[in-house]
């Protein structure tokens, strides 16, 4: 059975290469800071090598470019499109640059609340809270939406040693940080905004921290957003108001989300916003259903494939990259397009 199964993945892949395809990254952060618990930061100097790799080897092209040919039904060989999720501020300060040097072009995804937000994202937040904090009770107990959940605290780790090996480390024991933090996460992520922040106002209060946007986790300003779409390199994409689960959402709470996002960057720039990503990639018919009568000519899952003649143009699959040096990168990108 295990020979079967084997041959039927080898012929899959076969299938998969022959068949004419392009592909679209998925990046979040262009930075380096000693915490990632989701590994989602490339550091520019890794980032510079991925767009070396990628002018020697593949044609990059907009996500809109992109997107159209598919729905010509002539999807583009080879093609590369790049793209950024939550509009931190380091696309701005750090991605840009490196896009306009090579001449390559990227679409930045915007989530429209945090535009002069004053407050971090909520999975930032409650990193600085849980993972970066000293002064934790034994037993955590929180009001998640209505419901009062408790966790037992390891107290053990060295909090002030930022060495992400060592925090990796923390990962498999029991009642590790890291698990904690990922408890916590895990239980806050399908609540509404207003929920997720009395959480977040609870753990301030508990541990006494205020809140604070560290300059290494804000997201760009409107004058940045500005500045930045007016780089030919870059295209502004929505990516909602506040980044729900939007699966868990009522219908129109679901159409607030994606209508208001679009609307909200249309008016800031004066142009069309074209393309959308579902936040954490989640989506159901209801939620493609509503980006498509929005107006949008495509949106981005985070299903890891290659956009090829069948694929859906609102359920665009994309490869999430990570921060690799460019040989990795290079060996990670011919196994998906040969
Ligand atoms: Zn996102």
């Amino acid at each position: 059975m295990e020979a079967v199964r084997r041959a039927k993945a080898a012929s899959r892949r076969i299938a998969r290469l022959l068949r004419k395809q392009s592909l679209i990254l998925m990046y979040h952060r262009v930075a380096t800071s000693a915490l990632d618990p989701w590994s989602l930061q490339v550091s520019p100097r890794r980032f510079a090598e991925h767009l070396a790799v990628l002018e020697d080897n593949y044609r990059v092209v907009s996500l809109r470019t992109l997107a159209g040919a598919l729905r010509t039904g002539r999807p583009l060989e080879r093609a590369v499109a790049i793209s950024f999720d939550d509009g931190y501020v380091d696309n701005f300060l750090n991605a840009r640059p490196l896009l306009e040097a090579a001449g390559m072009h990227a679409t930045v995804f915007i989530v429209t609340a945090h535009l002069e937000s004053e407050r971090e994202f909520w999975w930032d937040e409650l990193e600085r809270l849980v993972l970066e904090c000293d002064d934790l009770p034994e037993t955590l107990s929180l009001d998640i939406g209505g419901e009062r959940r408790s966790w037992a605290v390891d107290l053990e780790p060295e909090t002030g040693d930022r060495d992400p090996c060592r925090l990796r480390a923390w990962e498999g024991a029991p009642r590790s940080r890291m698990a904690l933090y990922h408890a916590i996460w895990e239980s806050m992520l399908r609540l509404p905004t207003a929920e997720q922040q009395a959480v977040l106002a609870e753990l301030r209060s508990l541990t006494g921290q205020s809140a604070v946007v560290r300059s290494t986790h804000r997201t760009m300003t409107v004058e940045e957003l500005n500045e930045m779409a007016r780089s030919d390199a870059i295209e502004i994409g929505a990516h909602t108001v506040n980044h729900p689960y939007l699966t868990a959402h009522p219908e129109a709470s679901q159409r607030h989300e994606i209508e208001h996002s679009k609307a909200t960057l249309q008016a800031i720039l004066n142009r069309d916003i074209g393309c959308f990503a579902y936040p954490f990639g989640e989506h159901d018919r209801v939620s493609a259903r509503i980006v498509r009568a929005s107006g949008f000519a495509c949106a981005c899952t985070t299903i890891e494939d290659t956009v090829w003649r069948r694929s859906n143009p609102f359920l665009l699959p994309r490869f999430a990259v990570g921060d690799w040096t460019g040989d990795e990168f290079a060996e990670r990108l011919r196994q998906l397009m040969g």
